[in-house]
């Protein structure tokens, strides 16, 4: 097979404000993470990029 050109690691990076949790607590109150959209992770710029090709090309219905 080719050469690994990206991981996973380059497209994702763990949500630094919950901790990759998904979700962060306030005051006791815990709530979804906005950051990363209680998703835990946040995309990379390249990940920004290879999501947006993709779906341009699939054209997702959302
Ligand atoms: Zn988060």
């Amino acid at each position: 097979m080719g050469n690994v050109i990206f991981t996973t690691d380059d497209l994702q990076v763990q949500c630094p404000e919950c901790k990759g949790k998904g979700e962060v607590n306030h005051d006791g109150t815990t709530t979804s993470c906005e950051k990363c959209e209680a998703k835990g992770v946040i995309l990379t710029g390249l990940g920004q990029t290879l999501l947006h090709f993709v779906k341009s090309h699939l054209k997702i219905e959302t």
